[in-house]
């Protein structure tokens, strides 16, 4: 996965996670564990190290899953509500809104 993301794009953006933090959580440590996160990030960023003219750039995660895409309101949510809805009309997949606001946080570091 990490070579194919780097032959498609020349910037990844991802978020800054401190996953040995997150892994203290005992609700999601399993899953995050077995989700491979922090190894995947390792290779990607090793890859793109040794890859000239690629780059992983890691944000600051703070609101990514909570603020709307669309007009930049926080709205608050669970990790059950899959769909980001906000009374500005926007109604997009939850990992969508992320996406686009992690995309948005990267091209602002990159200014
Ligand atoms: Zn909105």
């Amino acid at each position: 996965m990490a070579h194919d993301l780097l032959d498609k794009y020349d910037t990844i953006y991802r978020e800054d996670l401190q996953i040995k933090n997150m892994v203290k959580n005992h609700k999601f440590a399993k899953s995050i564990s077995d989700a491979g996160w922090e190894i995947f990030f390792n290779i990607l960023e090793a890859k793109a190290k040794r890859t000239l003219g690629k780059r992983v750039v890691a944000v600051d995660p703070q609101y990514t899953s909570q603020e709307c895409s669309g007009c930049g309101l926080i709205v608050k949510k669970t990790l059950g509500d899959r769909i980001d809805k906000c009374g500005c009309g926007l109604a997009l997949d939850r990992d969508i809104n992320v996406a686009i606001n992690i995309l948005r946080k990267g091209l602002t570091l990159a200014c």
